[in-house]
């Protein structure tokens, strides 16, 4: 899917900025060539949570998931403020241009993962978690 599909949940219950923002960008990408798949954007609470079960185990314990998988609490994808971009071609543009927009990716391990962070847009954005475990909205 793309960030123009209006039909697709994962696309469509995303948050109306973060949306409207994605798809400024992706418009200007695709200008030099680049086009912008969205891999995961909005989820339901329940998919948040198979997605933490099967991280578990995966991964062997809670603490390792955390490292990769939100619970449906504090996931920014639950609430609809969070995209996954693939390919690697936009993931790249994003990580040189991403951040005129407010596009902000959030955790190192993740560069895929991008939020809206419109505070930032004159001065970069913000440091980098190492990875989601890191983050304090995640204490939850
Ligand atoms: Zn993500």
């Amino acid at each position: 899917m793309t960030v123009f599909d209006n039909a697709i949940p994962a696309v469509a219950n995303l948050d109306p900025d973060l949306l409207k923002t994605l798809r400024q960008a992706a418009t200007d990408a695709a200008d030099e060539g680049v086009k912008f798949y969205v891999n995961n954007g909005w989820r339901s609470p329940d998919y948040q949570n198979q997605l933490l079960r099967d991280a578990v185990s995966k991964y062997g314990s809670e603490d390792e998931a955390a490292r990769w998988v939100a619970t449906a609490a504090a996931s920014p994808h639950v609430s609809g403020d969070a995209v996954d971009i693939g390919h690697s071609n936009a993931t790249a543009w994003l990580s040189e241009h991403g951040a005129k927009y407010g596009l902000c990716q959030i955790y190192r391990n993740e560069p895929w993962h991008y939020e809206l962070r419109t505070n930032v847009i004159d001065r970069g954005c913000p440091r980098m978690y190492a990875d989601p475990a890191k983050d304090p909205r995640m204490q939850k």
